[in-house]
């Protein structure tokens, strides 16, 4: 296998085996580092009539929700597809390849005031393929929505090795399906992308985060109000930190006595900002500023590899403070939600994995996700939990989807 990756790429596009490509605790034999499209399709058309199965990776942050391919197997780096294909500042619209990191692309948009307003961990790691092929979001996407709403267009290689392209370098395209939309989120299970077109935006003038601390039972008339008020914030946050890991944490953790902060992040015209911070202090909230290595830490804290288990829970947004507040006891169990979009993170290290946050996972009626420590809790509860809630009807649409457009299995299944 590695003979014949390898003749493909040359020897500069050797990669080395690395403990961050692994995917469940397996490891690649071999890591290949494509540098242009036509490099992918030859290693794919090479791999798939072979049949070596491939995991595609950024900078491999986010492997753990894929089921490692059986036998030997190979992993496709992108990140030498890392060239700025076009960018339009006055069209707002930027086409880049995937492997180019989320903060190499904000240094090339700030000259032009320009930005994507996503807010993930580890911006300096997280390439544009790895954030557009997993769709997850942050604090931000209560205003500014999640990166499937930016996506105009992909350039992406089929599994037996045919590139294609989908959508368009214009903001209203209207042509057939929206094939781009659905790599989007697809976890590099269906096609390997290698371009993407994005509509970027102005920069705003200002950036500001204010927190404050909330009694537990205040919380839910607390965000009801703020959902009512007229105002705009990028995102509504809550936290209960049990411990603060890294030191620019430490302004987010729990009081004593133990007391969740509620987090507003606003951005915009500089009066604008200062208006609603205005508003929120007529009110009587008792603010104070949130630094930026805060905020960024937060967001690092919920990267994947970080917590023996770390729970993702989705709910309606008016769900968020009942469901904190019973899980506040948890010892060793750290709290954040994103009120704002109903997602509630549960982050436990090896101390918090007791019986009773195994009772609190039974007890939950709505979807969630477990980045980590699944085998855990497949284990605690006799292989009845975790488990994902999909419909019969739509894992049987998405299996289907699957064998069309991967019918060689040369892709890994999502677990
Ligand atoms: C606004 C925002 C907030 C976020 N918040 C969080 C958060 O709180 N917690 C969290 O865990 N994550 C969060 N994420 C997601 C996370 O930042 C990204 O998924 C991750 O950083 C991607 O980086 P990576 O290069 O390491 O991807 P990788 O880990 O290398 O890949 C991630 C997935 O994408 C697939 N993939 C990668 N590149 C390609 C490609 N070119 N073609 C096809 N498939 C590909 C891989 O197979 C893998 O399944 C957020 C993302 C955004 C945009």
């Amino acid at each position: 296998m590695r003979e014949g990756l390898y003749s493909i790429v040359g020897s500069t596009g050797i990669g080395e085996v690395a403990d961050t490509y692994a995917v469940q605790g397996a490891l690649p034999s071999a890591v290949v580092m494509p540098e242009s499209e036509a490099e992918v399709a030859a290693l794919m058309e090479y791999a798939n009539g072979a049949r070596y199965p491939c995991v595609v990776a950024g900078s491999g942050t986010h492997l753990d929700l894929l089921e490692p391919p059986t036998g030997d197997w190979w992993l496709l780096s992108t990140r030498r597809l890392a060239r700025v294909v076009d960018y339009s500042p006055q069209d707002l619209v930027l086409t880049v390849g995937v492997g180019m990191t989320l903060q190499a692309v904000q240094e090339l948009l700030r000259p032009h005031n320009q930005h994507l307003p996503w807010n993930p961990p580890l911006p300096e790691q997280a390439t544009i393929g790895g954030i557009v092929a997993s769709n997850r979001n942050g604090s931000w996407r209560y205003r500014f929505g999640t990166p499937r709403d930016r996506l105009l267009a992909i350039r992406a290689v089929r599994t037996d090795g045919i590139p294609f392209k989908s959508g368009a370098k214009v903001v209203k395209s209207v042509a057939g399906y929206d094939l781009h939309r659905l790599l989007c989120g697809s976890w590099g299970t269906l096609a390997v992308i290698t371009e993407i077109t994005l509509k970027v935006q102005p920069m705003p003038q200002a950036f500001e985060a204010v927190g404050w601390r909330v009694a537990w039972d205040a919380l839910e008339p607390t965000l009801a109000t703020l959902m009512r008020m007229t105002l705009e914030p990028d995102g509504i946050t809550v936290v209960a930190l049990k411990a603060a890991p890294d030191p620019a944490l430490q302004p987010l953790t729990l009081s004593e006595p133990p007391q969740p902060l509620v987090l507003l992040e606003f951005s915009g015209r500089e009066e604008a900002v200062a208006w609603q911070i205005q508003s929120l202090r007529e009110q009587g909230y008792p603010l104070t500023s949130i630094p930026a290595e805060a905020l960024q830490a937060l967001r690092d804290y919920l990267a994947p590899r970080r917590h023996a288990l770390l729970l993702q829970v989705l709910m309606r947004p008016s769900e968020v403070a009942p469901m904190l507040q019973e899980w506040s006891a948890l010892p060793n169990v750290s709290l954040i939600a994103y009120a704002g979009s109903g997602v509630v993170y549960v982050a436990a290290d090896e101390a918090g994995l007791t019986e009773a946050l195994v009772q609190r996972c039974r007890a939950l009626r709505h979807k969630y996700r477990v980045l980590r420590g699944a085998k855990w809790l497949h284990a605690q509860t006799g292989g009845e939990l975790p488990q994902l809630h999909l419909s019969v009807g739509e894992l049987r649409l998405m299996r289907q989807l699957k064998t069309v457009l991967d019918p060689k299995s040369a892709l890994p299944n999502l677990v």
